[in-house]
């Protein structure tokens, strides 16, 4: 596809209004209170967005709950039938929903088509919990005189997940598919500012049809966010956002008897050693941090060359960045799209501004970036601060925009001293051909996601995704067998007969 903006008939097809989707069914919000959701490459505004009121997730939550009781009698051979039928649907639908999400979110085709591959993924992963149920669960035999015990895994209820708008369609499916394979109902937040999405992954759920009540989806804001985190027909709570929120979200949730697990925000670095294939690597340090136009919770976008290294990296990175494209995601040349809303451009400006006046050299500029056929559109250029230390903003505050941050560090020592400077711990990456560096960065920096030469460390769905100090809330992480220990609890049973 090369034509400007050429999209699928099913994926242009956005209501004019976003809908809840309760008790098997699409359902109208009423409500005062909403945003429009805007195409940040074209300033178009694509629907209406309502947030729901305590009444309508009073509603909803009900509806969850009354679907509970026959969804756990509900063999875990049958419940996953469902899931196999909605990785059917979703492959279907993939192409409209990359597209939906490049509409509303701004990230390039590639991009999208590749996030809702990692979304599946978690579906596939889910269809395997008959096998992943045994895990953690087991018995012992003869622990007294005709005594046994055992550990049965048991869902717990209503969860509900609520997620940012940066992954609008995989984030979703870090959670709904784990939920309901465990026995769990289901109720998802997306993010207002990309509901788009989730209406059609609901599309594939309603063509699953999932007994009534089992998943649903309530779009709305932080009011329709804290009256789920109060309900008290709520079981637990995920959530993936920012971390001032995150912690709002565990604190509220905890102080409301509901287990949480809430992933925050992240600063994460790249180092460059000496033993570093620099030519083949910065690509993908490049890739790293202006793919998604910077807006991924892995994006290292402070990246530290060591001695030596320097000099080659921050010439091959200058080049690279020189080729980018910028422009619509839906154009298929473009390498890096808009920032989801004007203010989230303003902010990145100011911190490159702020960076500036704290004494980072400016040797990319792409603050005043316009696009010839996109003049509405929230654009950024590529943007490179040389000379950067830890005690400036920019290195210790998420960018969240197409700015790298580059510094040199004269050995190991001093890049992990650098890297474990921040209250966060999400991701980081090394760059070497090295083994013992290797072993050494993985064992001293303080992050929950180490890429070796990878600079996107994204768990696959069989492992777990989350992070470390500000970057998350809570113990067990998204994905994996940490969403079956999430959204299961382990009953004991001990059994004694005297007949025997
Ligand atoms: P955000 O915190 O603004 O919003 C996330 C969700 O929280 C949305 O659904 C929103 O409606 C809700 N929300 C916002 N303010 C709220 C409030 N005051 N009370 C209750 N609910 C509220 O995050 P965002 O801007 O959508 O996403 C970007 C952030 O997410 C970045 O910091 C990024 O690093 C982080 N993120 C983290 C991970 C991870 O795995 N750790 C993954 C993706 C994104």
């Amino acid at each position: 596809m090369t034509s400007k903006q050429e999209q699928s008939p099913a994926a242009a097809a956005v209501p004019d209004t976003v809908q809840n989707y309760v008790g098997g069914e699409w359902r109208s919000v009423e409500s005062d209170d909403g945003q429009p959701l805007v195409n940040p490459a074209t300033g178009e505004t694509l629907a209406e967005v309502p947030y729901s009121t305590a009444e309508t997730v009073d509603e909803a939550v009900q509806t969850a709950d009354d679907a509970f009781e026959d969804w756990r009698a509900t063999s875990p051979v049958d419940r996953v039938q469902y899931l196999f039928d909605l990785k059917g649907e979703l492959e279907d639908r993939q192409e409209d929903i990359a597209q939906a999400l490049t509409r509303e979110h701004g990230k390039t085709l590639a991009e999208g088509r590749g996030e809702i591959r990692r979304g599946i993924e978690n579906v596939e992963v889910a269809a395997g919990i008959p096998n992943m149920l045994r895990e953690g669960s087991g018995n012992v035999e003869g622990i007294g005189t005709n005594m046994d015990e055992h550990a049965v895994r048991q869902p717990l209820g209503v969860f509900t997940a609520i997620t940012p708008f940066n992954f609008p369609a995989m984030i979703p499916l870090w959670f709904l598919p784990y939920a309901v394979a465990t026995g769990n109902t289901f109720i998802l937040k997306p993010s207002e500012k990309v509901p788009l999405s989730s209406q059609l992954i609901f599309e594939a759920v309603d063509a699953v049809d999932f007994p009534d009540g089992v998943v649903n989806l309530v779009n709305g804001s932080a009011d329709t966010v804290n009256a789920l985190l109060e309900h008290d027909d709520i079981a637990g709570v995920s959530f993936v956002g920012s971390t001032p929120v995150a912690q709002h979200i565990y604190e509220t949730a905890a102080e409301h008897g509901k287990r949480v697990q809430a992933q925050g925000g992240a600063k994460n670095y790249a180092v460059v050693s000496e033993d570093a294939e620099i030519e083949q690597s910065v690509p993908n340090i490049v890739g790293s941090v202006y793919g998604n136009a910077g807006q991924r919770c892995l994006a290292n976008d402070v990246v530290v060359g060591i001695g030596d290294a320097y000099d080659e990296l921050r010439e091959e990175v200058l080049d690279d960045v020189d080729d980018l494209t910028v422009g619509n995601g839906l154009d298929e040349d473009t390498d890096v799209g808009p920032l989801i809303t004007g203010e989230s451009a303003d902010r990145v400006v100011e911190m490159i501004e702020d960076a500036v006046d704290e004494g980072a050299d400016l040797v990319v500029d792409g603050r005043d970036f316009e696009h010839p056929d996109y003049p509405d559109g929230n654009f950024l250029g590529p943007t490179l601060l040389e000379n950067v230390t830890t005690d400036m903003d920019i290195t210790q505050t998420e960018i969240f925009g197409p700015v790298m941050a580059l510094t040199k560090a004269d050995d190991l020592d001093e890049a992990i001293e650098m890297v474990n400077s921040t209250e966060y711990g999400n991701a980081s990456s090394l760059y070497t051909e090295n083994g013992a560096e290797a072993r050494k960065y993985r064992y001293e920096v303080d992050a929950g996601n180490i890429g070796i030469n990878v600079g996107v460390c994204a768990p696959m769905g069989f492992f777990h995704f989350g992070g470390r100090k500000g970057s998350f809330f809570g113990d067990l992480h998204a994905q994996g067998e940490d969403a079956v220990n999430f959204y299961t609890d382990k009953t004991i049973e001990i059994q004694r007969w005297y007949s025997n």
